[in-house]
């Protein structure tokens, strides 16, 4: 048992990336710039794509990606298993997000489900790759295809991940990623778009900057998302160290499969087929049936121990007040997570001895609780 409790995530800035922000803080260019035009192009080489637009969030991300490709009154189908931002984007677009139920082994958007529910006035949808598991590129495409709709991954929690041996940002449409303090690149806040189409790309480089086509000339409504060159030189000075950082959460990973096979009352993560997770979080089931706990009160025992174990996310988006208006149908996948995932630590910074100690904690509520 330890005295200080092992974060469920811990953002780390090198001193590198510290001397890569000062420099351009004592330029006096701090504005959208050189240093976010080389972020991009560095970031396209890591993730694939044929153009990179730098924003100041994943949600900005979202909101752009949407407002280029939809029109009001438009549908998108979102998974119901997400963080808001997927969905309340769609609303912020004046379009509607319709909500997809997810599979109960990977957590991701169930294809029969986006089958289901496309419409005649569906325009898009939008699969995330939560927790780093990628949802599988080729089969999504095709369907997507197939009906008629564009596709804007959310890849917030994904940068690093591949499926199929592909990278995530080598696909049609819109990839958005993010780089709040969790994920697995950070600049503090910051996002990024990573596009194929060269249409595409201007409409969503007017969404971020006003609308502007030219100076003082604004050709569509837009706001202003742009990422700052300070917040870029921190990503570009951690870009390279992304992929360590992610074989890293792969290895925790790896070790907490190896530590809960077998053990009563948790269920494990799955990857989806041809997925390399990035693993940006480690979420568990627990087997409800199994326990006399329920998962708040599991959580609350991992926090006693020291373990700072979270849930992502206790709500399943389709019973968020601000959404209640959509009327949305029973969503039984998304319901059932909600109240039986769970999140460890499986950040880069875990030291054996730490992840020793998640992985006892967890086999002893576990075992305590047994029905
Ligand atoms: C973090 C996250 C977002 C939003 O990104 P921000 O940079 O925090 O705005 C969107 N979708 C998912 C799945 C996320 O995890």
């Amino acid at each position: 048992m330890s005295e200080k409790t092992i974060q469920i995530a811990q953002p780390v800035v090198e001193p590198d990336e510290i001397e890569a922000a000062v420099r351009v803080l004592r330029s006096g260019k701090l504005r959208y710039g050189e240093e976010c035009r080389r972020f991009e192009q560095a970031f396209l080489a890591a993730e694939g794509g044929r153009a990179a637009v730098a924003v100041n969030s994943g949600t900005a991300a979202l909101h752009a990606s949407y407002a280029a490709l939809v029109e009001p009154g438009d549908e998108v189908l979102v998974p119901a298993f997400t963080f808001v931002a997927t969905a309340s984007m769609v609303l912020a677009a004046g379009a509607k997000p319709v909500f997809c139920d997810v599979d109960p082994h990977t957590f991701l958007i169930s294809l029969e489900e986006v089958r289901a529910k496309t419409g005649p006035v569906t325009r898009a949808v939008a699969p995330v790759h939560l927790f780093g598991n990628a949802v599988p590129i080729e089969p999504m495409l095709a369907l997507a295809r197939e009906l008629g709709l564009a596709v804007v991954w959310d890849a917030a929690q994904a940068q690093g991940a591949t499926s199929a041996g592909r990278r995530l940002g080598d696909v049609a449409d819109a990839v958005c990623y993010s780089f709040y303090p969790t994920k697995n690149l950070t600049t503090g806040e910051g996002g990024m778009i990573v596009l194929s189409d060269p249409t595409l790309e201007k409409t969503v480089r007017q969404v971020m900057d006003h609308g502007r086509e030219a100076k003082y000339r604004h050709a569509r409504l837009g706001y202003n998302y742009r990422m700052t060159d300070v917040a870029a030189a921190i990503g570009l000075a951690q870009l390279p160290k992304v992929e360590e950082r992610v074989a890293r959460r792969r290895a925790n990973a790896d070790f907490y499969l190896a530590a809960f096979a077998g053990v009563e009352g948790v269920v494990l993560p799955r990857p989806a087929d041809g997925a390399a997770p990035s693993f940006n979080q480690f979420t568990i089931l627990l087997d409800l049936a199994r326990l006399r706990i329920d998962r708040d009160g599991f959580v609350a025992e991992l926090v006693r121990r020291g373990v700072g174990a979270d849930v992502h996310y206790p709500v399943p988006l389709h019973r968020q007040p601000v959404f209640a208006h959509l009327e949305p149908p029973p969503l039984p996948v998304a319901e059932d997570l909600a109240q039986r995932v769970l999140s460890l630590p499986v950040h880069p910074w875990l030291t054996p001895a730490e992840r020793e100690c998640v992985a006892e904690a967890v086999r002893e509520v576990a075992r305590d609780h047994l029905v």
